[in-house]
């Protein structure tokens, strides 16, 4: 059995979450009890069951392999990124 990567106990599989690396599986798992929200979270697109880290992922919750799935392109978010930036600037 695989042990959690955050208690350190063995997990069942009906516990299991994986945990992704830049969007890759790797062999961690955790319970789900044991997820911290603030360092995994889990992707819009792959769902229930798997994590990554909170730097993998992006403002819309979306892991490298899902990056866009939610229609904005790089350059479309960058020009987003001025618009609310220049919102924010007036408030
Ligand atoms: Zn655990
Ligand atoms: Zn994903």
């Amino acid at each position: 059995m695989k042990k959690c990567i955050v208690c350190k106990k063995d997990v069942s599989p009906e516990n299991e979450i994986n945990v992704y690396r830049n969007g890759i599986e790797t062999d961690d798992v955790m319970h789900s009890a044991c997820v911290d929200s603030e360092k995994y979270r889990e992707c819009e697109y792959c769902g229930f069951g798997i994590v990554h880290p909170v730097k993998d992922l992006n403002d819309q919750s979306e892991c490298p392999e899902h990056k866009g799935e939610s229609n904005m392109d790089d350059e479309e978010r960058e020009g987003w990124e001025d618009i609310i930036e220049n919102m924010t600037k007036d408030g």
